[in-house]
């Protein structure tokens, strides 16, 4: 079979090169994939913007108003973290609907991945940490809302906590929220997902990986998710500049693997997103992205 992607030429737009927030890392990662033949016309998908009715199942519509407007206090754009644009509003309304489409992509093939997404830190009615509008929350509650899931389980492996979707999620039994995180990164004020795993600061390959392989591995037989939504994020590296973990690029690549496999062995489909990652080197930024998209061609595809 051929792996879905779901991607679009609006993630990346030009941008100031010096922001800590690497807006060309999704072209980068686009070209990444197609010089490695992963990414070509015949599994490229391409998400529309999504519809107020499916972003407001998670965020609040004055929130939204206020936004796309242009309208946010300096107070509300300084804890968004980026210069507002057109370019960034139009970026933000489709981003989420890429994450959505991998979903019922995932759904019908068992595996698929949006080569954006992860925007864990936006809440109901505020953007954070480089987070706007939270593709998770908004995929988990719309699925639900569908009846195409019965229960869904985001395993978010960014080295930051999944604050937003936790607090946007508390209430919805039947989304399962799981953060493994490093303890001392942001948010400072942490919120409660059904499941967190904060790991000290430094924690390298080893620990790193037999911990994320017994907490999903418990989670799967626990909860039997009909879906899950893997958070990908690849800030766990060494030599990230926004994480404090240790871990190498071999011991991403072993993570994305596990936890693929471990869908995979379960019959869970998963959609993967990338989430963070901040290197000033972003061409090797990108290719750290692209690990889960090779293991899981690999997995499903070789
Ligand atoms: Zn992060």
């Amino acid at each position: 079979m051929l792996l879905p992607l779901v991607t679009h030429p609006a993630y990346s737009f030009p941008f100031p090169g010096r922001h800590r927030f690497p807006m060309e890392k999704f072209a980068l990662l686009n070209r990444c994939l197609s010089e490695q033949g992963l990414l070509t016309p015949a599994n490229t998908f391409r998400p529309g913007q999504a519809s107020l009715a499916v972003l407001h199942t998670a965020h609040c519509p004055q929130y939204l108003t206020r936004f796309c407007n242009n309208k946010q206090t300096p107070q509300e754009v300084r804890r968004m973290g980026l210069p507002w644009s057109e370019p960034l509003r139009k970026r933000t309304l489709i981003s989420p609907n890429g994450t959505l489409l991998a979903a019922h992509l995932a759904l019908s093939h068992g595996i698929a991945c949006h080569l954006a997404g992860g925007t864990h830190h936006a809440h109901y009615d505020f953007a954070s940490g480089f987070c706007i509008l939270n593709d998770l929350a908004v995929t988990a509650k719309t699925l639900l809302a569908q009846g195409k899931v019965k229960k869904v389980l985001i395993f978010d492996c960014d080295v930051h906590q999944g604050d937003g979707t936790a607090a946007i999620l508390a209430q919805e039994p039947r989304a399962i929220t799981c953060s493994i995180h490093c303890e001392k990164n942001f948010p400072a004020r942490k919120a409660q997902s059904d499941l967190d795993v904060a790991l000290a600061p430094n924690t390298s390959d080893a620990e790193y990986l037999q911990v994320v392989a017994s907490t999903l591995s418990n989670l799967i037989h626990q909860q039997q998710p009909d879906l899950i939504l893997y958070d990908a994020g690849v800030d766990i590296f060494s030599a990230d500049p926004l994480g404090l973990l240790n871990v190498s690029e071999t011991g991403i690549r072993e993570r994305d693997r596990l936890v693929l496999e471990l869908a995979k062995a379960h019959n869970t489909p998963v959609a993967t997103v990338i989430g963070g990652g901040y290197d000033d080197d972003r061409k090797a930024l990108a290719k750290r992205h692209a690990l889960v998209v090779e293991q899981a061609h690999q997995l499903w595809c070789a």
